[in-house]
This record gives C-alpha cells, structure tokens and sequence, in this order.
C-alpha cells in the first residue's frame, strides 16, 4: 500500500523544520548568553574605569593641593574641589556597579571610605592653606598621614582591580567559548542540514518525477491517437494513484464518448446510405414502373400476337438488361407453351413445350438454378442449362404463360421481375380474352367453324391478294345431302350433332391455310387460297369420301351415315371482287351436284362470263 506523499511532505519538512528551530535556539540561547557574558565583561570595564578615575583624581587632588601649599598658588586650588568631587563619585559608582559582587563591593566600599578620608585630609590642609597658614598645612602634609592613606588607598584599588580583571577576563573567556560553542553548532548543523534537504528534496523529486514522467507518456500516446493507453496505476504514492485512476476514468469515459460519437456518426451514415439506397431504389422502381406501364399500354393496344411479341421484344430487355429470354405463352387447344417472343442471343425450340417440362409451372412458383446442380433443371431449358429463371404467368389459377431468362436475376432484379410478369401475364389475359372475343364475332358457335361475315371479309381480302400475287384462289360449296331428314328422325340437336361431326371432318382433312366457313343452315364455304379448282377437286373428293363413310351417333343412337354434296369454282379476273360471283359459281356446280344425285364433287370450269362448263368429279 503506498503512503500518501503529502503526509511524507508534511513529515519530512516537520522534520526539517523541528531541526532549524532547534539549531535556531540553540543559536539564539547562544548568543544570549554571549550577550550577557559580553554586558558584564562591559560591567567590569566600567567598573575598572571607575576605580582608574578615582585613583586618578584622587591622586589630581593631592598633586594640587601639594602645589598650592609649595607655592601659594591659587591657580593649583582652583581644580582641587572638581578632582575631589569626581574621586568621590568614582567611589561612590564603585559601590554602587559593585552590588552584584559582594566580594567586591565590600572591597568598594572600604575603598570609599579610605578615600573620604584622604579626602578630609587634604580638604583639611587646603583649608589651612587657603586661611594662608601655609606652615600648618605644610606641618599637616609632614605627618606623612595623606601619603599613608594615599598608598592604602592605592593597594585597596590595585586588589580590587586585580579581581575585577580577572573576573572580566573569565566573561571575557566564556563570551568567546559561547562564540566558538556557536561556530560548532553552525558548522556542525549547516552541513547535516543541507544533506537532509537535498536527501528530502531528492526523494521527493524522485517521488515526483516517476509518476509524472509515466503520465505525461501515456498522455504523449494518447495524443498520437492510441486511445487504449492507460497509466499503470501501482504509483508510490496515493495523490498519483488517485491522479492516475482520475486519469483513466476519464480518458476511459472520453474514449466511450468518443466511441459513442463514432458509433453515432456510423450509425448515420448507415442510415444516410440506407436512405439514399431506398431513394435510389424508389427512383428506380418509378422508372420501372413508368416503363412498365409504357409496356402495359402498348401490350394492351396489340391486337395480334406479332405486335404483342414486337412490344415484349423491344421492351423487356430494357427492363432486364443484358438477360437474354423468352416469352411463352399458354396454348390451351393444344396445351403447349408456344414462344411469342425471344430476346438476346436466346434460340428457342418454335414447337413450344408441354406445361410439366417446367417445374415454375409445376410448383407454381419461381424455378430457378443459380449454378450447375444446384437445382432440379427444367426439361424444356436444355441440358446445358446451368443457370436460368423461369417465372410462372399465373392468373386466377390459371397457366398463362412463362418468362424465361437465361441468367441470375439478381435480388435488386426481383421487384422488376415481378412486375413485369404480372403485367406480361395481365397483357396475355387480355390478349386471349380479346382474341376470344373476337373469335366469338367471327366463329360459328355450333360448328367452330368461321361464320358468313368471316368468310365474306375473307374472301374479299383473298380475292385482292390473288389479284396481286396472281396466285389462283378456289372456294368450295358444300351442301349435306337430305339434312332435313336428320332434323325430322332424329330431332334438331341429331341435326346439329351432323353438322358438329362433318365440320370436324372438313377441319381435320382441309389444309392449314384453307378457312373453312358456315355458310349457313347445312351449308358451308371453302376458301383455298393458292389453289385452283382442279387440284382442289381431288382433295375434296377425297374429304367427300371420308365423311360419306362416317358413321353418325349421338349419345349412343345410331344417326346412319351423311353424304355431301360440293361445287368448286377459281376466282377470274372477270368476277366481281367482293366475292359475290364466285360463290354463285360455286352454288351452281353444288346445285347441279345435288340435281344429278348428290354425294359428288362438280367444277365449275367457267373461262369468262360467257362460258360456263360443269365437270364432275365423283
Ligand atoms: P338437299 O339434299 O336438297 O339439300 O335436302 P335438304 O334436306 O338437305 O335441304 P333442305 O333445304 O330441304 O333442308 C335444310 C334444312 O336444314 C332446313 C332447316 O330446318 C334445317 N336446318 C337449317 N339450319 C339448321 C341447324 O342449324 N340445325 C338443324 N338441326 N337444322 C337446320
Ligand atoms: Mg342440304
Ligand atoms: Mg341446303
């Protein structure tokens, strides 16, 4: 546990300071006394002087007085009472600076008393003197009485200022001994003290710089960015532990601030960038959207397959680009997805494929393989296939077609994928329920067969393209022989169940581009387009034949067998081109069919309007 350092502070200079007010003490304890030793040895001085003058003025006195006795002159007298007066107060100071020593002061007060009485002595002969009795004074000084006293008074000073020397001169010593005790102490304690204080100030520098050092690197550091730099807290004293645990705490609550202000600013740059990406995303998807429903609107106007395969063609690259793909639409006579549309580098097999070749259509769902044997592939995507989309075209349930992208569609892709395919698979809806409608207008409902109004427009639009092309251009009338006695046997629905099976026969023998219509009642229309009468003739003999040998029933009844009757005709240069006369051209060679017994297949061999020759075939 360290200790505290203001304590050691506090100690050491307690320390110090008890020795300097020591040291001071002693010193001054010192020089009082030395002051004291000093004031007597200035006592004994005073005291010297004092004996000095009174033996001195006493000796004045008598020198004056033996003057003026010797000579009578006054002049000597004149000075005798002052030298008196000053012996006398030297005497008298004597006893009294003398208190202190009883010794001497004894001594001072003989002394005194000896030199009254000199004193009196030589006031009595100057007294004599100045009553000019001169002998007498000069008898007085003869009795060798003053001279006596005078030497007494002499040796009393002499011992006296022997001691007070003496003692003076002990003062002295003992001053001096005070002054050298002095010197001792001071050179004794000086030189301790200052290695106490350097030793003081030495460890408390150490004390000090250590920490301070170490705090002012890990500050250094802290500076230079390394904001983990702490101050190791084992200090040697408590103030910089407690500096350095302050330090830390508030660097460490620094760096969580500092933390916290990073993670802020990250956390708003993320949601900047967040922010930004969803713009991005909603400008994006408003181009899309706006592109789609510029698709839409186009899809929704097509009126054939071929604009609606020239709309997804222009327009679905652009909305997935760099995709090659296809468009399958549902063909629900033959249950085929039949492409109507192909874009990139994408060949597609024209025959289509069966709904069960493509797992989407299967699942109903997206089918798609991201990377070889990731996923099951679908048959109608080819061997090589080893990544592509299919999305299903789906409405009310129903297969309507399905998109087909070789490639990844990315997670950024799918908002545009899905939109495009519900607009895809609307726009088809539409395309079939259009096409079903128009169907209705132009096909027979009993038969299935194209009705008179088609046949009419048909033939008028055949008749203009064999005018350009010069190609021939056939139609066929067709008459069931005694329908009516179905009718009347059998009832009107055996009637129409004749007429559903021999339109059967007729669609399924006639070839692709001819347009089999109901002309009306049992009567039906041909239109060949590229053929004449002669090559069409074998054809429908043969069809003829065919629906002769059918065996008519109906739910099980027995209708019997259905013969017809057919007459041809070629389209000439010289007929009226809504059709007209080449239909009656037709009729009439059916007319005579029938006249020459029915079941038999007659061209009408007419050149012009003139001629008119009938040839029978069967
Ligand atoms: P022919 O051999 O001379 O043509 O004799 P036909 O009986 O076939 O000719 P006809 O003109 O005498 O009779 C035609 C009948 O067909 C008259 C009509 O009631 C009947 N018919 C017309 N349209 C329909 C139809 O849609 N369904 C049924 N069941 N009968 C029809
Ligand atoms: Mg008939
Ligand atoms: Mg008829």
């Amino acid at each position: 546990m360290p200790g505290s350092l203001t304590r050691r502070i506090i100690v050491l200079c307690s320390i110090l300071g008890g020795l300097l007010t020591l040291l001071a003490g002693v010193l001054l304890s010192q020089s009082m006394q030395m002051n004291s030793s000093l004031d007597w040895v200035t006592h004994s001085s005073d005291v010297l002087k004092a004996a000095n003058q009174t033996i001195a003025r006493l000796n004045g006195a008598e020198s004056a007085q033996r003057g003026f006795v010797l000579t009578h002159d006054l002049a000597f007298a004149a000075t005798i009472d002052e030298e008196i007066s000053t012996a006398r107060q030297g005497a008298a100071q004597l006893v009294d600076l003398t208190r202190d020593n009883p010794t001497q002061h004894a001594r001072a007060r003989d002394i005194r008393t000896l030199v009254e009485q000199r004193v009196e002595h030589i006031r009595q002969g100057l007294a004599m003197a100045r009553a000019n009795n001169f002998p007498g004074a000069r008898t007085l000084a003869a009795t060798g009485e003053g001279r006596f006293l005078m030497r007494l008074i002499k040796a009393r000073i002499g011992d006296f200022t022997s001691d007070e020397r003496a003692l003076s001169e002990s003062r002295m010593l003992a001053a001096r001994n005070r002054l050298h005790t002095m010197a001792w102490i001071v050179a004794l304690v000086t030189p301790f003290t200052l290695i106490l204080i350097g030793l003081i100030a030495s460890s408390l520098v150490r004390r000090i710089r250590k920490p301070v050092g170490a705090m002012m690197s890990v500050m250094e550091q802290l500076g230079s960015g390394d904001r983990d730099a702490r101050i190791d807290m084992s200090m040697e004293s408590l103030e910089f532990e407690q500096l350095a645990r302050g330090y830390n705490t508030m660097v460490g609550e620094l760096a969580t601030a500092v933390a916290d202000q990073v993670d802020s600013q990250e956390r708003l740059h993320r949601a900047h960038l967040e922010l930004s990406h969803n713009a991005d995303i909603l400008r994006e998807r408003g181009e899309v959207i706006e592109l789609l429903g510029g698709m839409a609107h186009r899809m929704q106007a097509a009126r054939t397959d071929e604009e609606l395969a020239a709309v997804i063609h222009v327009f679905v690259p652009r909305v997935l680009a760099d995709m090659p793909g296809a468009l399958y639409a549902h063909n629900n006579s033959r249950n085929l997805l039949i492409p109507i549309a192909a874009w990139g580098d994408l060949s597609v097999e024209q025959s289509g494929f069966a709904p069960d070749q493509c797992w989407a259509l299967r699942r109903g769902q997206s089918h798609f393989v991201i990377e070889p044997k990731s996923d099951i592939v679908c048959p109608h995507a080819g061997p090589g296939a080893d990544h592509y989309h299919c999305e299903p075209l789906l409405a009310g349930g129903e297969v309507i077609g399905v998109l087909y992208l070789k490639g990844v569609v990315e997670a950024e892709s799918r908002f545009r994928l899905t939109v495009l395919s519900e607009n895809i698979a609307s726009a088809l809806v539409n395309h079939r329920l259009q096409r079903g409608l128009r169907e209705q207008t132009i096909r027979d409902p009993l038969t299935g067969l194209f009705n008179r109004r088609y046949m009419e427009e048909t033939l008028a639009l055949e008749i203009a393209r064999s005018t350009r092309s010069g190609q021939p251009l056939s139609v066929v009338m067709a008459d069931v022989d005694h329908f009516k006695r179905f009718n009347d046997e059998f009832g009107h629905d055996a009637g129409d169940t004749v007429l559903q099976v021999v339109s059967a026969e007729m669609r399924s023998r006639f070839r692709e581009g001819d347009v089999i219509c109901r002309y009306g009642g049992e009567e039906f229309t041909i239109i060949a387009p590229g053929t004449t009468a002669a090559t069409l003739a074998a054809r429908v003999d043969a069809i003829r034949q065919s629906i002769s040998e059918l065996t008519v029933n109906r739910g099980g009844q027995m209708l019997g067998t259905v013969t017809m009757s057919f007459g041809i005709a070629t389209w000439e240069e010289s007929m009226e081109r809504d059709g007209s006369t080449l239909i009656s051209a037709a009729d009439s060679v059916l007319y005579q069919a029938k006249r020459e017994g029915r079941n038999r297949v007659i061209v009408n061999k007419r050149v012009g309007k003139a001629r008119k020759e009938a040839v029978a075939v069967s």
